[in-house]
């Protein structure tokens, strides 16, 4: 499924090359993919089983840059299948340096490529990019949840010792377990938040600023993306010891300009703010496609 404008603030789409998945750490638990195409309303209706949508590629045109309300052109961020892994073990290779030839015929369009499989990933990416270097435009992550899983760090920095630099991000989600071991070193842009939907699990507070605090010290892009449910919310929390019940703390937070950010689940206001930043390879190809349109 393509979808612009998918409401995952850190992409302005997704495309779904492939639709399914198989479940690989705790961040997998409550997979929100497998609910979405479970209940049937994507047309495909067994998650575990993997299906191929080639011919989607075709719809990276529509995320051609746009002019913002300021009249600047931007370019777009294509999150790609965020409704499965694109180096999943079952996607064929050839499948996949077929994806990765379509994105390098579009370098106006951002891809963004999030896995918890970087193991398949750097074994593709390093044959393919030792000579030539991953082009810019193409930003490779891992999901690195909590520091369970902080090994996957090493193997992207790996990678861009291999192929030189690249844009490299992590998605630090959801947010269930200590985050204080992540190693953020090479990485270029963090993004974080809570878990959302009906069988969420909490997020504390002392492990978001865990996985913030770091990517702030650092001077790296972050983008907080929620907090999941308004429960997770400490203002919410501070009104809530009023005797509200979480909702309406969470409409009272809103009302007087505690939480500035309702349109994300849970809210997302972090330290009386809204982080929700970019890395420099965005604003360095915003400012390539404006010079060309005042030349
Ligand atoms: S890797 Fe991603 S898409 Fe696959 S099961 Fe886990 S959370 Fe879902």
């Amino acid at each position: 499924m393509t979808v612009l404008n998918s409401g995952i603030s850190w992409c302005t789409g997704t495309l779904n090359l492939t639709v399914g998945c198989t479940k690989v750490s705790a961040a997998c638990d409550n997979c929100y993919a497998e609910t979405l195409v479970n209940r049937g309303i994507l047309g495909d209706r067994d998650f575990s089983k993997l299906r191929f949508h080639p011919g989607r590629i075709k719809d990276l045109r529509r995320f051609a840059p746009a002019r913002n309300a300021e009249g600047h052109l931007e370019p777009k961020m294509v999150f790609v299948n965020s409704l499965s892994d694109f180096w999943h073990e079952d996607i064929p290779e050839q499948f996949i340096q077929d994806a990765l030839d379509a994105f390098e015929a579009h370098p106006l369009v951002i891809v963004q490529i999030l896995t918890k499989r970087p193991v398949r990933m750097r074994k593709i990416a390093q044959a393919r990019y030792s000579n030539k270097g991953v082009p810019p435009h193409i930003w490779l992550g891992v999901s690195a949840e909590d520091n369970r899983v902080k090994g996957r760090l090493n193997i992207l920095r790996r990678l861009k010792d291999q192929v030189g630099d690249f844009t490299a991000f992590v998605s630090v989600e959801p947010i269930v377990a200590p985050c204080d071991e992540l190693d953020y070193t090479g990485i270029d842009w963090v993004l974080t938040g809570g878990e959302s939907g009906p069988h969420a699990r909490d997020m504390r507070f002392e492990h978001l600023e865990q996985a913030n605090e770091k990517a702030l010290d650092a001077n790296i892009a972050l983008h907080m993306k929620q907090y999941g449910h308004p429960r997770n919310n400490p203002v919410v929390q501070q009104l809530a010891r009023r005797g509200l019940g979480v909702q309406q703390a969470f409409k009272m937070a809103i009302a007087e300009g505690l939480e500035l950010a309702p349109h994300e689940k849970g809210g997302a206001t972090y330290k009386g703010r809204v982080i929700q930043e970019k890395p420099t390879h965005f604003h360095r190809l915003k400012a390539e496609l404006n010079t060309e349109r005042i030349k």
